[in-house]
């Protein structure tokens, strides 16, 4: 069975595999596997872009999305005259003759990754390029990316990788066949400074306390920032110690999305 491994970290936002998904389907007819795609509208692989803290301490994160191929896929199940499939490869695919007319598709798949092609009438989706793979060529994004974040191969040549990675949305269920690596998590970061000499602070002690008592300790860099990553959503406490001044604490800080909390003065 084949799969996606993406590595959100590698991803540089360059959008070369959505313009080549674009290049790759629109105004060409891949039958039985694809009818052409609409010139707007439809992103059958796009990037969504997330803005994660408050300036200056932002991150951007770029996350490719395509049908994920889920294992469970309700599109399937929400197809009448098996207008979806699945080949024995794994990939899922709309049958652009069978569907025609079948809107309910689109709905149906709670990834938001099929599209109607009103021109046809007729639900649309990445086909994996299987009219490539038939050729024993990759899909054109795998192939464009420059950086090398997006694979596609055997389940068993990844699963060192898969073992690693998680899946958009488990909560649903669907057993997707696209894997992520390095998906952001929450952040807290700042910035330390005296405020009698208006310097930067080095090596200040941050320590970053859970509901449970795990703690985090880090020491500020020449910047005087700090930086907390890969944080799941909960309660924290901050505390900021150096030799000779008085501690600042920060408490009760409920972190549902990343979060500068920004500049602080130590006397
Ligand atoms: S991501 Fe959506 S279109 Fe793709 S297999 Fe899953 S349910 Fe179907
Ligand atoms: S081509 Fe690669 S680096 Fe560029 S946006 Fe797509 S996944 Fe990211």
């Amino acid at each position: 069975m084949k799969v996606f491994v993406v590595d959100v970290a590698r991803c540089n936002g360059c959008y070369n595999c959505q313009i080549a998904c674009k290049d790759e389907h629109v105004d060409n007819d891949w039958a039985p596997y694809a009818k052409p795609q609409p010139d707007i509208g439809h992103f059958w692989l796009g990037i969504k872009e997330t803005e994660h803290g408050q300036i200056p301490k932002v991150k951007i994160e770029y996350k490719p999305i395509l049908c994920m191929h889920c294992a469970e896929a309700p599109c399937l199940k929400a197809a009448n005259d098996n207008a979806v499939y699945r080949r024995e490869d794994g990939l899922v695919l709309i049958d652009p003759v069978k569907a025609v007319g079948q809107k309910q598709l689109v709905e149906a798949c709670p990834y938001g990754k099929i599209y109607w092609n009103e021109e046809l009438q007729l639900p649309q989706k990445c086909t994996g390029c299987a009219h490539l793979l038939d050729q024993g060529l990759q899909p054109r994004c795998v192939e464009v990316c420059p950086t090398n974040v997006l694979r596609f191969g055997e389940e068993e040549e990844f699963k060192d990788l898969i073992s690693q990675a998680e899946v958009l949305n488990p909560e649903l269920g669907l057993n997707p066949r696209v894997y992520y690596l390095n998906l952001p998590k929450l952040f807290i970061g700042g910035e330390v400074y005296d405020s009698v000499a208006d310097e930067c602070l080095q090596g200040v002690t941050v320590t970053l306390t859970d509901a449970a008592g795990k703690t985090l300790t880090t020491q500020t860099d020449h910047f005087g920032d700090f930086w907390f990553r890969r944080l799941e959503p909960g309660v924290y406490s901050l505390k900021i110690e150096m030799d000779g001044c008085k501690p600042y604490e920060l408490n009760s800080i409920n972190l549902d999305k990343s979060l500068n909390v920004g500049a602080i003065a130590l006397r």
